[in-house]
């Protein structure tokens, strides 16, 4: 039986000659060459003023806490449900975590919640845009503007997605991207931070780079110490070529959506990823949450298919119910303030959605989901 795989990258003879060129040529004085291209077409995509392409989405996150200042003491709010990746450079920083709890439609941190978790210590919240779908970024920008809480917004799992218009990763003083081997568009690892702040573009260049400002880096002469972050010329290349077909990668990531969505999509008691008027979803990855009447929890519904060589993935686990966390103050009470991310949680997998996938493939994997349901 062939295998199903659940995320990768979708590489063509463009990124193979990107890559060779980077290669061949990106040293000596053409060093940045690739860097400097892809950071400026990236800017320009999302439609924010800087760019600084980095080793991974994590290393964004810090350097966007860093940058603002926020260290022990301070409290940052995270949605429950999400990659760790979200949270644990707050934990970097010595600062805590906060989780609120996610929205029943859109999967994507309550706007609602992320208020009631607010405190006098709250300096920063991350919303994330959970697979490929957007929060309700009127809300969280209007209720973070009333107290003065900076917004770190984790697109990495949107590149594509909109809303009202506006693209993913827009809406925060930064926003952060992966570039991760299973995202849509990748870099094998990477990342990319934005912002429209030339003081935190500043701030985040010398961070980054051992604490040197970007004018003196000649000069060995460092006034902090910092970090070490930069993306290699290679990956670079790479991620230009994958951004000069983005079109071509999200219309793939929502063409299978429609697959999916066309077999299950109006089968009682599984719903799927949801894509509200205002929203562009760009669907990283397609999702099916089962009713509990099925009384199949979603570690049972991944061994079922995983006997199909179908691999897929758990919806996220709340963060507050993890070992990692269980030192959290806070953590134990996540359970009771977070309902949704605690109910939907155990019923949620993600399906395969790799950019490789054929409609026969999906065909099959509804088939197989069908008859796992109807027992
Ligand atoms: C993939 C992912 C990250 C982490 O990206 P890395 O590049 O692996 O550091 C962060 N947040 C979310 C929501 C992700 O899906």
């Amino acid at each position: 039986m062939e295998n199903i795989p659940v995320a990768g990258p979708w590489i063509t003879e463009k990124e193979i000659a990107y890559v060779t060129d980077a290669v061949t040529n990106a040293w000596y004085s053409n060093a940045n060459m690739y860097h400097q291209r892809f950071e400026k077409a990236f800017a320009e995509y999302i439609g924010v003023q800087y760019a600084m392409a980095l080793p991974s989405c994590t290393s964004a996150i810090h350097l966007s806490l860093l940058a603002l200042g926020i260290g022990p003491g301070d409290e940052v709010i995270v949605p429950d449900c999400t990659w760790i990746a979200s949270a644990a450079p707050i934990s970097y920083v010595n600062a805590t975590p906060v989780f609120a709890d996610i929205d029943p439609k859109s999967w994507c941190i309550s706007a609602k919640s992320f208020e009631e978790c607010i405190t006098p210590r709250t300096k920063a919240v991350i919303p994330v845009d959970l697979y490929g779908n957007m929060p309700d970024m009127d809300a969280l920008r209007e209720i973070a503007a009333k107290h003065n809480i900076a917004i770190i917004e984790d697109a990495a799992e949107a590149i594509g997605s909109t809303y009202k218009g506006k693209k993913a990763g827009s809406f925060g003083v930064t926003g952060v991207y992966s570039f991760h081997g299973s995202k849509t568009l990748t870099t094998g690892e990477g990342g990319i931070l934005l912002t429209d702040r030339k003081d935190l573009y500043d701030r985040i260049s010398f961070l980054r780079d051992h604490g040197r400002a970007p004018g003196n880096a000649t000069l060995f002469y460092n006034s902090e110490v910092a970090y070490k972050y930069k993306m290699s010329s290679m990956q670079a290349a790479l991620g230009l070529a994958q951004l000069e077909r983005i079109d071509e990668l999200i219309a793939k990531k929502r063409e299978t959506f429609k697959w999916y969505y066309e077999r299950l999509g109006n089968i009682d008691g599984i719903t799927m990823n949801s894509e509200a008027s205002d929203v562009f979803n760009s669907y990283w990855m397609v999702t099916i949450i089962l009713d509990p009447k099925f009384g199949i929890k979603k570690e049972a519904l991944q061994e079922k298919l995983g006997l199909q060589n179908i691999a897929t993935r758990p919806f996220f686990h709340p963060l507050s119910s993890l070992p990692a966390y269980q030192n959290l103050p806070q953590a134990g009470h996540a359970h009771e303030r977070n309902e949704v991310s605690y109910a939907l949680s155990p019923y949620g997998v993600n399906l395969p959605s790799a950019l490789n996938l054929t409609e026969s493939q999906v065909d099959f994997v509804c088939q197989s989901v069908k008859q796992i349901i109807q027992g």
